[in-house]
């Protein structure tokens, strides 16, 4: 067999860890992590306290289709359902972060915040999920977690910053790229329409 070199990462990969090291220098943090690329691994992301300081991805398990009928394969950058590789990456860096960094928290979310946050059908499966699906946003789209759920984001920020500003202009940029069916959902769901270039709370 000839040597093999990966000469770069996949472009999605190098975005979200720039957004982890800037996560980590914002909020001082120290800690060393191996984002594995796997194209063998079953799974499109996978996370192992077993396996300390790594998160795994394989990227050709991506499946983004906005038109299919399972929502499960939608994707839309800063909102709730968000499959991209960036989303994958800070999904699994969220499990390591409960895990290795801020131990302990999925306890203490679990002891605050008794009903369930959906935000996707993982909020269901269980508390680490759901949490984590609530870091991916916050670190993300804080402004958007905001809105949707001012004491959980409150409860995120006391652990730490978010890399992201939580800011409309941030947010709209988002925005401004949903489809009207995710608009209607944000409108619906979540009583959140764009007003005078404002996200705003609609009650
Ligand atoms: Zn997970």
């Amino acid at each position: 067999m000839s040597n093999i070199q990966m000469v770069s990462s996949p472009g999605e990969i190098l975005i979200a860890d720039s957004i982890i090291q800037k996560l980590k220098s914002k909020n001082n943090l120290d800690f060393d992590l191996t984002i594995n690329i796997d194209y063998l691994l079953d799974t499109i992301g996978m996370y192992t306290p077993e396996i300390p300081n790594t998160i795994f991805v394989n990227p050709d398990l991506v499946m983004i289709d906005n038109d299919a009928e399972s929502k499960k394969y939608h994707s839309y950058s800063g909102y709730v359902y968000d499959n991209t590789l960036i989303a994958v990456v800070l999904h699994e860096f969220s499990h390591f972060l409960c895990h290795e960094v801020f131990v302990g928290i999925v306890d203490d979310y679990d002891k605050k915040f008794s009903k369930v946050l959906a935000l996707c059908d993982n909020s269901y499966k269980n508390k680490d999920e759901e949490l984590v699906e609530i870091m991916r946003l916050y670190i993300i789209n804080p402004l958007l977690l905001k809105l949707i759920d001012g004491d959980v984001y409150k409860f995120i920020k006391s652990y730490f910053k978010s890399p992201s500003p939580t800011s409309q202009k941030h947010a709209i940029e988002f925005y401004d790229d949903y489809p009207v069916r995710i608009r209607k959902e944000l409108a619906k769901k979540w009583k959140l329409k764009l007003l005078d270039n404002k996200i705003t709370k609609v009650e």
